[in-house]
């Protein structure tokens, strides 16, 4: 019997159960991954089938949600990120169009970056006219993603990327600024290390038109910088990505520079390239008795080495939209295996979010999962051969591996739903609060079951309590709660900018891939805070920052990606 939330069976129900053929019961769908996914197996099948449905079943581990979705259909696409060429001209500004709509309504995402474009009014020979400019592209981009829906249930998503060289920066900057455009983009300035230098040493900053390389405008870095934190703070966005940082840490060099991100940064990827993912719930990765809880690392090294051979399995029997596609991403063979349910493993463990001891235990756990995603994918190569590229890459000759990379942290802004625990590594939003637009026209009212547990198991449960929960989401103003307790349950909007970025940087340093994560901040955040965060994510080597400020947008989802 599988323990489902009835959050959980909602929306299995309204977008991952199939519905020809019968209705299909959330164990059918496991078995059906499962049944696809141990199709690459040459030996073991049975016991193969036997790991990879026990591990989603027991909510242990789940792929991310196009494998869900797909697995075992016709022409299945397996995989969540993408990232799709965009030059300078009409040709290859339209083909990626159909291809971003394509990959859309085979539930993946798509990210570009549209610095090749030539600015706003510029020149054009072939007609003698002006053209539209990135910002006016991207508006096309997103009025297509708004009428190709994902098999009719959810729309896609997109990251949109301009350098901070490009003459339309600016425009760029403020182009969500009225809270109507490009909602089905999240957007991102390319940011490198030299524009953070001329920050640092308040120079100016030159703009230039990438059709000629000439000079269009010249600017102080500070009024630049000033801009983006002011739209930022207003409305989310733009976020940063660190160009520099994600080519640094590019184990494919030789390849080229990587220039874009999937819709919610986790994955770094060349043109054309795919990625999937896939969670451990850490939340369920615990030892416990009566009177303790500990980690289970030997439950974590079994699920790693179940969860990389899973993702592998998935590049070999994906359908690929396109040949392109297909190339490379079976060339690199990219995988990222990340985590879900870190707030709530660490109140399990009676360890505040907002500590240094969950800082460093965030390391610690990352660090291993790291290591055993390594050495299993290195197992791999053994069995099965490295990834085609690998020659090419900084591991050769001496490391063996499978997989280009292994990690990612996804936002799992559905498969944490389904596994009823929190979201990637993001602190709890709140005990209690009303989750809309998961499903559309449906608001549900939850209160967090690890805390009602938690509460219960100290004596301090009551229908009051309950009652001021749902009133206020928090127990930081609920009386009689030892300050202990309230520090555990603190929520995102109650812990310190500083300790997000801290969790964030913890993770990063033993994640190949990057992390997707949303500073949280209450709506009485200032401009200088919002600086000081950006530059701060900067100097700790993330590979991109995204923030949010409380009440900042209109009909706000439960905050996570900006995607419903
Ligand atoms: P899930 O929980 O559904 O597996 P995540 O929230 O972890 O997905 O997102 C992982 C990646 O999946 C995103 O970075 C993005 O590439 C893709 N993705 C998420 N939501 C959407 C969406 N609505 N449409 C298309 N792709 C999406």
């Amino acid at each position: 019997m599988i323990y489902l939330s009835s959050n959980a069976r909602q929306l299995l129900k309204a977008r991952y159960l199939r519905q020809t053929d019968g209705i299909e019961t959330p164990d059918d769908l496991f078995k059906r991954v499962a049944r696809h996914i141990v199709t690459v197996e040459n030996e073991n099948n049975d016991l193969w089938f036997d790991r990879f449905y026990k591990v989603m079943r027991n909510l242990e581990f789940l792929p991310n949600s196009p494998t869900l979705m797909n697995a075992g259909l016709p022409n299945g696409q397996l995989s969540a990120c993408f990232v799709l060429p965009v030059e300078d001209n009409l040709n290859t500004i339209f083909t990626t169009l159909k291809n971003a709509a394509l990959i859309h309504h085979n539930g993946g995402g798509t990210g570009y970056n549209f610095s090749k474009i030539r600015p706003k009014d510029d020149f054009i020979s072939s007609s003698e006219g002006s053209s539209a400019g990135p910002v006016s592209f991207m508006k096309i981009y997103n009025t297509a993603t708004e009428y190709v829906k994902q098999a009719g249930k959810r729309r896609g998503a997109n990251m949109g990327i301009l350098n901070i060289n490009h003459s339309d920066i600016e425009e760029f900057i403020s182009s969500k600024s009225d809270l109507q455009s490009l909602q089905n983009f999240n957007i991102s300035v390319g940011i490198t290390n030299d524009f953070m230098h001329a920050l640092e040493e308040d120079k100016d900053w030159s703009l230039v038109n990438p059709r000629t390389n000439k000079i269009s405008k010249t600017l102080s870095a500070k009024k630049l910088w000033d801009s983006i934190i002011e739209q930022a703070l207003k409305t989310g966005d733009p976020g940063l990505i660190f160009l520099d940082t994600i080519n640094q840490n590019n184990p494919l060099k030789k390849l080229g520079k990587i220039q874009s991100t999937n819709p919610c940064g986790e994955v770094p990827l060349f043109n054309y390239e795919s990625c999937n993912l896939g969670s451990i719930n850490l939340k369920k990765m615990i030892l416990q008795n009566s009177t303790h809880i500990e980690i289970d690392w030997k439950k974590l090294e079994r699920t790693i080495i179940i969860a990389i051979r899973f993702l592998d399995n998935v590049i070999s029997c994906n359908y690929f939209v396109l040949p392109n596609i297909e190339e490379i991403t079976l060339s690199n063979r990219k995988i990222g295996l990340g985590v879900m349910g870190w707030a709530e493993l660490l109140i399990l463990l009676d360890i505040p979010y907002a500590s240094n001891k969950a800082v460093e235990l965030a390391e610690t756990v990352m660090k291993f999962i790291h290591e055993k995603s390594y050495n299993a994918s290195q197992s791999l190569a053994k069995k099965r051969g490295c990834f085609p590229s690998w020659k090419q890459s900084s591991f050769a000759p001496h490391m063996i591996l499978r997989n280009a990379t292994c990690n990612s942290i996804a936002p799992t802004g559905s498969i944490s739903i389904i596994a009823n625990t929190s979201y990637a590594i993001e602190p709890l939003y709140a005990l209690a609060f009303k989750r809309t637009g998961i499903l559309e026209n449906n608001t549900q009212m939850e209160i967090n079951t690890t805390f009602i547990d938690k509460m219960k198991s100290l004596g301090l449960w009551s229908e009051q309590l309950r009652s001021e929960i749902i009133e206020k989401g928090s127990i930081q103003h609920v009386k009689n709660i030892p300050k202990h307790i309230k520090n555990l349950f603190k929520t995102s909007l109650e812990i310190s900018w500083k300790y997000h970025l801290l969790h964030q940087s913890a993770f990063q340093r033993y994640t190949d891939n990057a992390v997707s994560k949303t500073i949280n901040l209450p709506n009485t955040t200032t401009f200088k805070e919002v600086s000081e965060i950006y530059k701060t994510a900067w100097n700790y080597n993330l590979k991109g920052i995204t923030i949010y400020r409380n009440g900042s947008r209109d009909n706000q989802v439960l905050q996570l990606c900006g995607f419903n």
